[in-house]
């Protein structure tokens, strides 16, 4: 088993989608990914709150298993964002983001998280991103990131220079389009390996995840849910599966990737079930077993 390391934002959000509204709960990428991961291997996640966020959520967080040591508390208020859904989960709305306190973080990594050989480079200013990677003595086994069109659009220039040096790549299907300057997501697939990373993971929401390994495409469903209650997190919370397993499996190759993306599909299908971390807090290891073979099932060619 190896150790997996997150830099990322870890945030109140306010979140309304058609059946109900929440207002300035746990959330974040690191947030979300650390907390899946959790259920596979050791996971240390960097980034900032501010003196306002709430010590229960910092204890939730130890509770689960993630290491903290690298969550810096600074002065000013935690990185706050306001998103709505309407009936297509599929797609978030932002109404509201306000950096906070991650507009000046600067992470410094300790000794012993600059040699973690897993690392998942959150949804961050790719600035950032690219500061962590070149702060690691020694090259990860595996550096995945994650991005969206804020970044995209706002500091293409900095994506790209940060793009090059990492393996695998997740988005969601309007950003590969955006991010490959391609509206055939195949075509778009192709131009973000061309970019530099060798894996490109592009996530559907309902209809499933496209990944791209080495020039060979594999697919996996989403899990047909009844209720659906509030996407977001579900892009980490599958990045944390995915990573988690990869590192707790100590594995890269193509075939480690296919069955990662599985269990990546299944830990963010819980995560749509509640708002906030609700549903992670509540799961335990025998339903994660249980909907792996559920997905198994889905798949099979013969019923
Ligand atoms: P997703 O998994 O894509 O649904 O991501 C949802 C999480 O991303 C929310 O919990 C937000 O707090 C966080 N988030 C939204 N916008 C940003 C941003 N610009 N930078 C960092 N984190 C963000």
């Amino acid at each position: 088993m190896a150790d997996l390391l997150v830099v990322g934002s870890v945030a109140l959000d306010s979140v309304e989608t058609p059946f109900g509204k929440v207002s300035e709960v746990l959330g974040g990428a690191a947030t979300y990914f650390s907390y899946a991961a959790s259920f596979f291997t050791r996971v240390h996640l960097v980034g900032t709150v501010g003196q306002d966020f709430p010590e229960a959520h910092l204890k939730l967080l130890t509770t689960g298993g993630v290491d903290l040591a690298g969550l810096q508390v600074s002065q000013g208020r935690t990185f706050r964002w306001v998103g709505q859904y309407g009936y297509d989960l599929n797609e978030a709305r932002t109404l509201d983001t306000q950096l906070n306190v991650f507009a000046d973080f600067r992470p410094r990594l300790a000794d012993a998280l600059a040699e973690v050989p897993y690392l998942f480079l959150a949804n961050i200013h790719p600035a950032l991103q690219l500061d962590v990677l070149r702060q690691m003595r020694r090259r990860p086994k595996l550096v995945a990131l994650d991005t969206m069109n804020f970044w995209i659009q706002g500091e293409r220039e900095g994506l790209v220079r940060v793009l090059r040096e990492v393996d695998v790549v997740t988005v969601n299907d309007a950003e590969a389009r955006q991010l490959g300057g391609e509206p055939n997501l195949v075509k778009a697939a192709r131009a973000i390996t061309a970019l530099g990373p060798r894996v490109v993971v592009i996530k559907r929401g309902e209809y499933g995840a496209l990944m791209m390994t080495d020039g060979a495409f594999f697919v996996v469903p989403a899990y047909p849910l009844e209720s659906v209650f509030d996407p977001t997190g579900a892009g980490d919370t599958f990045a944390g599966g995915f990573m988690g397993w990869l590192a707790a499996h100590d594995r890269t190759d193509a075939g480690a990737m296919r069955r990662a993306i599985v269990n990546g599909s299944v830990m963010a299908s819980f995560t749509v079930e509640d708002f906030s971390l609700n549903r992670l807090i509540r799961l335990t290891e025998s339903e994660i077993t249980e909907r792996y073979s559920g997905f198994e099932d889905l798949i099979r060619l013969s019923p």
